[in-house]
């Protein structure tokens, strides 16, 4: 499997999901954060949405390539003996139409923004909704964003600048939203848009994950260390550096993996980062994202319960006025509750156990 999200979380939220999923109603609580994408156009947004997911799919260039909101919903099937595992996509607006080719995807991303916002570099807040369905993926939500830009190209109206900002903040200003802070190394950090942006919604860096890209691409002489070690513009969650593919690499049609391991190359044969390396690479970047869900996890994990035993209460008493009735649907939910509670309690034992052993290393 190329997928580098969600690599250590998956098993146990997974589980926790299917098994909350009969009961779920109020307590889909455990439903994941959205994550959210924000930057400058062509900061590289889309290319470290992809990388993180492991698959090529979404339109990328030096032009304004992502113009709709792209709403990625990540949807975990649980393996069955009769499933062959592939990994497939469908869009909200064609439902029922499987695409097993993602380049297929990206042509239907591209055809769909035209659809709705013109073929000549307009915008649209009308989001384009895709599913992709695997048994490699965490249940959430990731989302694509256009870029901010200044100056109206093409039919963009004159204030494309407001609108766009508009659109982010529509997604990021939700407090379950993770943004993923977008900024390009061969620019100054203290100009970034993405990090304006992300601390008017989220002034105490709770949510905040910071991301520089293009640091290959550098002006000679200078790396891109202060960025990463918060000394430019601190960061409570820090910041992770990372290589996209350039568009040579893109016209080249070439690949994620390859993309991935020329990264860890880079990042070996440049010393400077070599006491960094918690913070260099997208597979870096995928476990601080995996710490911040489980984190998230572990939050509501006690209203959980809470929940969970007020129900198992309620539906004991009513069991108790029907008297002795055997297999009843009260029965079996009253079951059901109670082995939900308990299976909770083993979990959050097992996800303080964890932090633990992580705050001792
Ligand atoms: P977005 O507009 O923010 O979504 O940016 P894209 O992901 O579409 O990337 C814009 C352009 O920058 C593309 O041509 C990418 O190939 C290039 N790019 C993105 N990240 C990097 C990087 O880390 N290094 C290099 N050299 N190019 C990059
Ligand atoms: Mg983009």
């Amino acid at each position: 499997c190329c997928t580098t999200i969600g690599s250590s979380v998956i098993p146990t939220i997974n589980r926790l999901q299917d098994i909350l999923t009969p009961v779920s109603g109020e307590l889909s609580k455990i439903s994941l954060p959205q994550v959210a994408v924000v930057g400058s156009q062509s900061s590289g947004k889309s290319s470290v949405l992809e990388a993180l997911v492991g698959r090529d799919f979404l339109p990328r260039g030096c032009d304004i390539c992502t113009r709709r909101p792209l709403a990625l919903m990540l949807e975990n099937r649980p393996r069955k003996p009769d499933d062959d595992g592939k990994e497939w996509a469908e869009f909200r607006h064609l439902p029922g139409k499987r695409f097993y080719d993602f380049t297929k995807v990206r042509r239907e991303i591209l055809a769909e923004t035209d659809r709705e916002a013109g073929r000549n570099k307009g915008v649209s807040e009308n989001q384009i909704g895709l599913k992709i369905s695997s048994p490699n993926v965490l249940n959430m939500t990731l989302i694509d964003l256009p870029g901010i830009t200044k100056v109206p190209v093409g039919d963009q109206p004159t204030d494309i600048e407001t609108r766009i900002r508009k659109m982010i903040m529509d997604y990021i200003r939700q407090e379950n939203c993770i943004i993923l802070a977008v900024s390009p190394a061969n620019s100054d950090l203290a100009t970034s848009d993405a990090l304006q942006m992300a601390r008017d919604v989220d002034p105490t860096g709770t949510r905040t994950i910071g991301v520089i890209t293009k640091l290959d691409i550098m002006d000679r002489g200078t790396n891109g260390c202060n960025f990463l070690l918060g000394k430019v513009v601190p960061l409570r969650l820090g910041y992770v550096g990372v290589v996209n593919r350039c568009q040579e690499d893109i016209n080249k049609n070439r690949s994620i993996r390859d993309a991935l391991a020329y990264e860890e190359q880079f990042f070996c044969d440049h010393p400077e980062y070599n006491g960094l390396s918690d913070r260099c690479g997208i597979p870096q970047l995928a476990k601080k994202l995996n710490q911040i869900l489980e984190q998230h996890v572990r939050i509501v994990l006690p209203s959980l319960k809470a929940e969970l035993n007020s129900r198992l209460t309620a539906v004991a008493k009513e069991l108790q006025k029907y008297g002795q009735v055997v297999e009843s649907k009260a029965e079996q939910e009253a079951i059901l509750l109670s082995i939900l509670a308990r299976y909770c309690e083993a979990f959050s034992t097992m996800v303080d156990g964890k932090s633990q052993e992580m705050s001792t290393k």
